[in-house]
């Protein structure tokens, strides 16, 4: 812990757990350079305050109703949470700015996912700074957006899935970051005022490293005139357990405590993203096929129209002998890092993605939307520290590409690779690493901003 200095950092999430998550993992990190924290957030998935004693938490009504506060229409949450917002958000801020009996503001710290803070901030002649949770790739992407529209890319069209988009090697069409809508046009424009309204800040932080995503970051530093700071991966240094928005089931690690090393599959698809039950069976009986150990995280609310595990067949579970462990929610962290731990099925959001490729852990990808898409390409094709489930979720696939996984000779060099990355976060935190400087840059940088 550094001495302090006499400043106060205002930090505000995006309230959904793989925002909330780095964002208070940010704030620890922050606060560990000597900096107060004030976290702004909204009543809406609001973390447990009593976890961080050592930061001060202001709560805005956001008024969300009942059946609008769901992540089931993920696009249409977001909207709402922009245009409520915007006015308990100001009032909160400018009651913040205006607090003698703390330490004065040096800046704005808000996800790129709400732009609105930009002109909110500018107003009260508070600078911002963005926090992007997601990867540096990705985030490119989208902000090629408008050079893709000019050049047909959007709307995009089923018969070009599987061709390559030649301007950004090696994405093909279909991991182009968009969302399923009824309103693509209102996408783009939420797109383009997240890309805007970063490069309108004083700066970006990046929770990945360089080592990961050098030439994205390079190229961001060569688009945007702002400063650029990659200093993850953040939950290296600081857990994210205590911002969990959901009871994890720690009956996860009793479990994974008496299997073998590498022995188990570990699966889970974040806390937004949603399948139907034909593809839930799918996945069942893909694992159970594959003849190897899993812990299964189904989140009610994954398989659309159902409670929890109905759609499984009577005696599916008592079949598995022991094989397979499901549960509500894990503590992710903690089973990656588990020695029983051979392998991570996921969505590929960039939270998991990263907390995978720091624990050495190889990943089968299945992305649902936006970044996750974009992160899925890049573990299987330019870090090949993974396997892309390519046509679909049919059982015969799924066995076949955990077995690959698991127990082939493709996956040992799978697991080679993705050591090596695990390597390299590890060294990007020391204190000559490249991430460790960035943050130094980082705290001199927001001591500038008066
Ligand atoms: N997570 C967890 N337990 C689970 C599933 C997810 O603790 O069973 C955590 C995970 O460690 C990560 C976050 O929830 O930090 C999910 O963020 P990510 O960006 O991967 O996906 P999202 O939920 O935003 O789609």
């Amino acid at each position: 812990m550094e001495p302090r200095k006499g400043r106060r950092l205002a930090l505000f999430p995006l309230p959904l757990q793989g925002h909330i998550n780095p964002m208070l993992q940010l704030a620890s990190i922050l606060h560990s350079k000597g900096f107060s924290i004030t976290i702004i957030h909204t009543n809406f998935n609001s973390p447990n305050p009593s976890n961080y004693p050592h930061f001060t938490f202001h709560f805005i009504n956001e008024n969300l109703s009942e059946c609008e506060a769901t992540t089931t229409d993920i696009f249409a949450l977001l909207k709402l949470l922009t245009i409520r917002c915007v006015e308990p958000f100001r009032e909160c801020l400018s009651k913040v700015l205006s607090d003698m009996s703390e330490e004065p503001i040096a800046c704005l710290i808000s996800d790129a996912v709400f732009p609105f803070t930009q002109a909110v901030a500018d107003s009260l002649k508070v600078p911002r700074m963005v926090l992007r949770t997601g990867g540096a790739s990705s985030f490119l992407v989208m902000a090629a957006f408008p050079f893709l529209r000019q050049r047909g890319y959007f709307p995009i069209q089923d018969s070009k899935l599987e061709e390559p988009v030649a301007e950004l090697v090696p994405l093909k069409v279909k991991d182009l970051p968009v969302i399923n809508t009824s309103e693509p046009e209102s996408f783009h424009q939420v797109v383009d005022g997240m890309v805007n309204g970063t490069k309108a800040s004083s700066g970006v932080i990046w929770n990945t490293f360089e080592d990961l995503e050098q030439p994205a970051i390079a190229a961001l530093r060569h688009q945007f005139s702002i400063p650029i700071f990659p200093i993850g991966p953040f939950h290296k240094c600081y857990s994210s357990s205590s911002s969990s928005l959901f009871t994890e089931d720690r009956s996860s690690i009793s479990w994974l405590d008496k299997r073998a090393p590498k022995s188990v599959i570990y699966v889970s698809f974040g806390s937004i993203a949603a399948i139907n039950e034909t593809e839930f069976l799918e996945i069942a009986w893909g694992l159970a096929n594959s003849k190897q150990h899993f812990l299964l995280v189904v989140r009610p609310g994954l398989v659309l129209g159902t409670e929890w595990l109905e759609p499984l067949p009577n005696g599916f579970i008592e079949n598995l002998d022991g094989r397979g462990h499901i549960v509500k929610w894990a503590p992710q962290t903690e089973v990656l890092v588990h020695s029983a731990c051979g392998a991570f099925w996921t969505h590929n959001g960039w939270n998991s993605t990263l907390e995978s490729i720091c624990e050495g852990v190889p990943m089968i990808c299945m992305p649902c939307f936006t970044d996750q898409k974009v992160n899925a390409r890049y573990v299987s094709d330019v870090w090949r520290v993974g396997l892309q489930l390519e046509k679909g979720l049919k059982r015969g696939e799924i066995e076949r590409t955990i077995r690959s996984l698991m127990v082939e000779k493709e996956g040992e060099e799978i697991r080679h690779r993705v050591l090596q990355l695990k390597d390299k976060a590890n060294m990007c935190l020391r204190q000559d690493g490249t991430s460790c400087q960035s943050l130094e840059s980082l705290v001199t940088h927001i001591l500038s901003l008066e």
